[in-house]
C-alpha cells in the first residue's frame, strides 16, 4: 500500500479518504502519524480550489509524501455567493451559522433561495502531478431546519428530493452530495495515473 498524505485533522474525512482509496492501493494517513506536524495553513485563496492547492501544497512540502486536501462550502445565489469560502467562518457553531444564513434569508421567497455546495479536491503526487477535481450540489435554503442527520449546513439544505441533507441517509447523501462527485471525480483519475 503507498501512503498518502491528507491535509485534515478531521478522522471521519481521514476514513472516508482511506475507504475510497483503498482499492487503488493507497492508503490514507495524517501527517501527524508519520510525526509531521502540518502547522496552521491559511486559507487565503478566493476559491474553494486555491484553498485546496494551498493545503496540498502546505503538506505536500512538510511531508515529501503525495498530498491530498479538500474545501468545501456553500454557496447562496442571494447573498451573492456568501459564505462561499467563508463556510466555516461564517460564525462559530454549526447553530449559529445556520441562524445567521436564515436570518439573512428572512422574507426572501423559495424560488429565490437557491444555492450549492461545491467540494474541491488537490492531490500532489509530484512537483509534475497535480490532480484535481470538483463536484457541486444544487438545492434550495429551507426557511427552517430539518433533519438530525449529517452536519454544517445540512439541515437548511434541500435537494430535489424534497429532503434536507439532514435528512437522508450517509449513503444518500454520498450518491448526491459536492463531496461525493467529488471524490468519484479523484478516483477515476487517480486510477488512471501512476504514483
Ligand atoms: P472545510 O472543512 O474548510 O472544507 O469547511 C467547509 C465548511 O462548509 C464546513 O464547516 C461546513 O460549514 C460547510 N460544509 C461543507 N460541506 C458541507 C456539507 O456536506 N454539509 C453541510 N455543510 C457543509
Amino acid at each position: 500500500m503507498k501512503k498518502f498524505i491528507i491535509a485534515s485533522n478531521n478522522k471521519a474525512k481521514v476514513k472516508e479518504l482511506d475507504r475510497i482509496l483503498n482499492p487503488l492501493g493507497i492508503t490514507a494517513v495524517t501527517a501527524a502519524s508519520e510525526g509531521i506536524d502540518l502547522g496552521d495553513v491559511e486559507e487565503t485563496g478566493k476559491t474553494f480550489a486555491e484553498n485546496a492547492y494551498i493545503k496540498a501544497l502546505a503538506a505536500y512540502k512538510k511531508t515529501g509524501m503525495p498530498s491530498v486536501a479538500d474545501d468545501s462550502g456553500l454557496m447562496v445565489d442571494a447573498l451573492n455567493g456568501e459564505p462561499g469560502v467563508y463556510s466555516a467562518r461564517y460564525a462559530d457553531t454549526d447553530k449559529q451559522r445556520i441562524e445567521k444564513l436564515l436570518f439573512n434569508l428572512k422574507g426572501i421567497p423559495t424560488q429565490e433561495r437557491s444555492a450549492h455546495f461545491v467540494s474541491s479536491v488537490c492531490c500532489i503526487i509530484d512537483e509534475n502531478t497535480v490532480i484535481t477535481a470538483e463536484g457541486k450540489c444544487s438545492g434550495i435554503i429551507t426557511e427552517e431546519p430539518h433533519g438530525q442527520g449529517g452536519f454544517g449546513y445540512d439541515p437548511v439544505f434541500m435537494t430535489d428530493s424534497g429532503k434536507t441533507f439532514a435528512e437522508l441517509t450517509a449513503e444518500e447523501k454520498d450518491r448526491i452530495s459536492h463531496r461525493g462527485r467529488a471524490l468519484r471525480e479523484l478516483y477515476d483519475k487517480l486510477s488512471k495515473t501512476e504514483f
